[in-house]
């Protein structure tokens, strides 16, 4: 009986010891955990070291040789493929090359020559708004943070981390187009049902040096493999780091 009590009074003492030890020092004591599962930081290195191996030199296909040619040319591919917006440009160009000159055209003059981009008339209305605020505003510069890009008309956060990305080189938010959107949520880096909402998400897990890459890379991937419908998940890099639904093949 005295031998209980004292075993008894022991396994206290252990317990109240070891309720009471300090963490080491220099241990992960008060850091937040890294996240597992599909936002594990080994895994989104894995899947950014993918991308790097099959698409090393990922750049935007907008043809274009300034910021303001850049942002027109963002406005023009709403809707429309790089590749149409490319063959419409060069004359739009030539006819209006500064936004000066863009902001003395007529709208029905800029609707004729960016037509075939389709929704011509929104279009339109949105360059000649853009031409016009950059010249009286931001004294024919095209601007350089996100804040006022996002003043212009037809510029929302997308067409604005476009250009700060391209352009200047800067990353304020990632570039969220319908690519980008699918296949970050096929590869559960974001779940959201938004882009904006997406881009967040994937501002908190990409690395920043990341966030103008990875769009370039990602819009790549989903024009040549991951396309929206019948994926070709079987010539895919990234497959056995895919778990999507989506997918039309499985090593
Ligand atoms: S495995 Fe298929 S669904 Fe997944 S990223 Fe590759 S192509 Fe897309």
């Amino acid at each position: 009986m005295a031998q209980t009590k004292k075993s008894k009074s022991v396994k206290r003492q252990v317990a109240k010891t070891q309720t009471a030890t300090p963490k080491k020092a220099g241990s992960d004591a008060g850091k937040t955990p890294a996240p597992r599962g599909p936002l594990a930081p080994e895994r989104v290195a894995a899947i950014l070291k993918a991308l790097d191996e099959a698409y090393p030199n990922a750049e935007c296909a907008l043809t274009h040789k300034t910021p303001w040619e850049l942002l027109v040319a963002t406005i023009l591919s709403a809707q429309c493929t790089d590749a149409r917006v490319n063959i419409v440009t060069p004359e739009l160009f030539r006819r209006f090359p500064t936004p000066a000159a863009m902001s003395k055209a007529s709208q029905p003059e800029i609707e004729e020559l960016i037509r075939t981009t389709g929704f011509f008339h929104n279009k339109a209305k949105s360059i000649l708004g853009a031409a016009k605020k950059i010249t009286e505003e931001f004294g024919g510069q095209v601007p350089q943070t996100l804040a006022e890009l996002i003043t212009i008309p037809g510029a929302a956060r997308k067409t604005a981390n476009v250009v700060l990305g391209v352009s200047y080189g800067k990353a304020e938010g990632v570039v969220v187009d319908t690519h980008v959107f699918r296949i970050s949520r096929r590869l559960e880096l974001a779940k959201s049902d938004t882009a904006e909402k997406v881009e967040q998400e994937l501002m908190k897990v990409l690395p920043r040096d990341r966030w103008i890459s990875f769009s370039h890379q990602v819009i790549h991937h989903g024009r040549q493999i991951c396309t929206a419908r019948n994926p070709k998940c079987n010539q895919c890099n990234l497959e056995t780091l895919c778990r999507s639904k989506d997918k039309t093949w499985e090593s």
